[in-house]
């Protein structure tokens, strides 16, 4: 399927058949609420001008302002970023955070600008979005090839911009700007709840179970560290270069360490590549997605498992660490396979989660430690884990579908009470 939006919308039709939402719920959710396109024009090292396309789109905001994080990629689109707006709302929804879904991005290869390049670019595109954008409006957050550095300008700018420090526009940021701790973790942390949830009902041990991981950035990288410390044999992962695989279990700390070691810093990116690393076998990406292991975790980027490879794929368990990593019509063929999908709106809802508890510290001003954040992300994470778990038992569905009907369940009630008071009517 060509339109990535079509694709996900999907999900929410396949929900439908076991939800009771109003008329009125069902047809407001199958569009995007707003969606800005922006020109922003960043004035090069070398003195020319150069002019980026970014984007905003705003889901749903019936449960709360929208949410959701910014992308700097070459492939970013309007239809990628609205499909994962799409996801933010169901993902929200489904952990009970009061937000809609949100999502922006640019098209840009990050990689290829100076870090001054790196933050005109970023200052630029919150000068084009600032209308759109607040603490109470639409919160931006850190996705692919953005970080709490770049997150950290974009507060500053539009902090600048309102003539007033306004930290709960932007999470994910630094620390010293009033991010939260645990919050650059907090994506892998989710998911590690999520696993930890859900091996003894596979009857399965960490120390007898293998793991891939596809992609090595914040989600990635971290995942594999959390599972390698918590004794599961992690056995290959991969970047945007290539994959490494060791039968007998990765060491995952010295790869990232190398990995830091080795990176040539252009702009704010690391260089190194997994590949690099000498002793492994190496893989390509598509190889590490059809390894025979007990859990896969695609971490990277969307539409990795198609139908042209989902019946190649080996693995028990999926943990979506990504968004979008699975087609609809891959998803069709796991389920025959006997393969299960934890979805992407639950397994990394840590970061948006934790996202949420940045935005509640700067609005009080009380500042959390490290561990009030993670005990209560775990209990979150828990609670809406097993609440799902017993859904898609209830209703004999997969676990996908059943996120999608506790999300909606709670997306209709806010959106029946809020009445008709948006709406024309005809008297
Ligand atoms: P990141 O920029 O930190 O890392 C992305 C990683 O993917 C890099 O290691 C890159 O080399 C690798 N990669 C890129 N293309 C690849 C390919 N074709 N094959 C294999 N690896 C590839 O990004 P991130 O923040 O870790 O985000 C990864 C995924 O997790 C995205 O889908 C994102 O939307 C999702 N996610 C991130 C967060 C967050 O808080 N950062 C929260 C929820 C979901």
């Amino acid at each position: 399927m060509s339109s990535l939006f079509a694709d996900a919308s999907q999900r929410l039709q396949q929900a439908l058949k076991y939800t009771t939402l109003s008329e009125d719920a069902i047809e407001s959710l199958k569009y995007a609420k707003s969606s800005l396109s922006v020109s922003i024009p960043v004035r090069m090292d070398d003195g020319s001008l150069k002019v980026f396309q970014g984007y905003r789109v705003r889901y749903d905001d019936s449960r709360g302002a929208g949410k959701g994080g910014v992308r700097y990629h070459p492939n970013v689109t309007l239809d990628e970023v609205q499909s994962l707006a799409f996801w933010m709302t169901f993902k929200c929804a489904a952990l009970n955070l009061p937000f809609g879904g949100a999502k922006g991005g640019i098209a840009v290869n990050p990689k290829a600008l100076s870090r001054l390049e790196l933050e005109r670019l970023s200052r630029g595109y919150i000068d084009a979005i600032a209308d759109f954008i607040g603490p109470d409006v639409d919160i931006l957050a850190p996705d692919v090839y953005t970080n709490a550095m770049v997150m950290g300008w974009m507060m500053d700018q539009y902090s600048i911009i309102r003539r007033q420090n306004t930290l709960g526009v932007v999470t994910g940021k630094p620390i010293a700007m009033g991010g939260s701790l645990g919050r650059d973790a907090a994506t892998a942390t989710g998911a590690l709840f999520v696993i930890k949830t859900m091996l003894p009902k596979f009857e399965m041990k960490p120390q007898e179970t293998t793991v891939a991981v596809q992609g090595f950035g914040n989600a990635g990288a971290t995942i594999a560290e959390l599972l390698y410390r918590a004794g599961y044999k992690v056995v290959a992962v991969s970047d945007s270069k290539g994959a490494i695989y060791s039968k007998s279990g990765l060491d995952i700390p010295s790869i990232r360490q190398h990995k830091n070691s080795t990176r040539e810093i252009q702009a704010v990116y690391c260089e190194g590549s997994v590949c690099n690393i000498a002793d492994h076998d190496r893989l390509s990406n598509e190889e590490l997605l059809e390894l025979e292991v007990d859990i896969l975790l695609p971490a990277a980027l969307e539409n990795q498992i198609t139908e042209v490879n989902a019946n190649n794929i080996k693995a028990k368990l999926i943990f979506e660490l990504a968004n979008g990593p699975i087609t609809s019509s891959a998803d069709a063929i796991l389920e025959k396979k006997g393969i299960y999908v934890f979805p992407d709106i639950l397994v990394n809802a840590g970061g948006v989660t934790v996202s949420y508890f940045e935005w509640v510290q700067n609005r009080n001003g009380l500042y959390w430690t490290l561990d009030e954040v993670n005990q209560t992300l775990q209990r979150k994470m828990l609670e809406e884990t097993e609440r799902i778990w017993s859904i898609a038992q209830e209703l004999s569905t997969s676990v996908r579908t059943a996120a999608y009907v506790h999300a909606m369940q709670r997306l209709g009630e806010a959106i029946d009470a809020k009445g008709t008071r948006n709406y024309y009517t005809s008297h």
